[in-house]
C-alpha cells in the first residue's frame, strides 16, 4: 500500500530514532493501586514509607477527592515538591471507578513520572512501546506479553486462559513466519 502523502510529508523521526520516551518504561502509579476511600469517607491518608515502592515520591496523602504526591527535595532548606491531582468518578457495571484528572484536563488511570514530573501520558509526550516496533517485531513483543501475563497470573478462568494459549500459539506462528521470510531474504 503506498503511503499518504500527509505520512510522506510528515516532519517525523524515522522508525527507531525518536526521542519520545516510552510509556511502559516510565515509573508510574497506578489508580489501582491507591485505596481511593469511599464517597462518605472524608478522612486524608497518608502513606509515609511509599518510596518503598515509589522510590521517586517522598509521600502520598490521599482523601476520596484528591491525590497528592511529594517529591523529594534537592536541597536540604527546601520543602518537598507537591503535585496534587483532583480525583474523577465513573460510574462502570457494578459500582465507581476512580481516575486521576490530569492538569490538561484529561481522565487517566496511571500517572507516569518523567524529568522530576509527575503526569499523564500525553503530557509526557510518550508513546506505547507498541509503536517503537516495526511489523516484524510486533508479534514477537506480543506473544512475550501473553506469556508473560499467563506466567503472572495463577487465578483466571480457564476459558480465558485456553484462549489466550491460542492467541499465545498464533504469535508465536506469525513472528517466526515473519523471521522465515527475513531469513529468505538474507540469502536471495
Ligand atoms: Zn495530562
Amino acid at each position: 500500500m503506498a503511503m499518504p502523502w500527509q505520512l510522506a510529508q510528515a516532519h517525523r523521526p524515522k522508525r527507531g530514532q525518536s526521542k519520545r520516551p516510552i510509556v511502559e518504561l516510565l515509573p508510574a502509579v497506578k489508580i489501582t493501586d491507591i485505596a481511593i476511600p469511599s464517597l462518605y469517607d472524608h478522612k486524608t491518608y497518608i502513606l509515609r514509607n511509599v518510596s518503598l515502592k515509589y522510590p521517586f515520591l517522598a509521600s502520598l496523602s490521599f482523601s476520596n477527592t484528591c491525590v497528592e504526591f511529594q517529591l523529594p527535595s534537592l536541597h536540604r532548606n527546601q520543602e518537598n515538591p507537591t503535585q496534587s491531582f483532583n480525583l474523577k468518578r465513573f460510574k462502570v457495571g457494578f459500582g465507581i471507578r476512580s481516575a486521576f484528572l490530569c492538569t490538561c484536563g484529561r481522565p487517566t488511570y496511571a500517572l507516569y513520572y518523567l524529568n522530576r514530573h509527575i503526569a499523564c501520558r500525553r503530557c509526557c509526550n510518550a508513546r506505547h512501546a507498541i509503536q517503537t516496533v516495526n511489523q516484524h517485531n510486533r508479534p514477537i513483543l506480543q506473544a512475550s506479553r501473553i506469556a508473560s501475563f499467563l506466567d503472572g497470573k495463577s487465578r483466571i478462568f480457564r476459558r480465558t486462559r485456553e484462549r489466550l494459549q491460542k492467541r499465545l500459539g498464533e504469535k508465536l506462528m506469525t513472528a517466526q513466519g515473519k523471521l522465515g521470510t527475513d531469513a529468505r531474504r538474507l540469502w536471495d
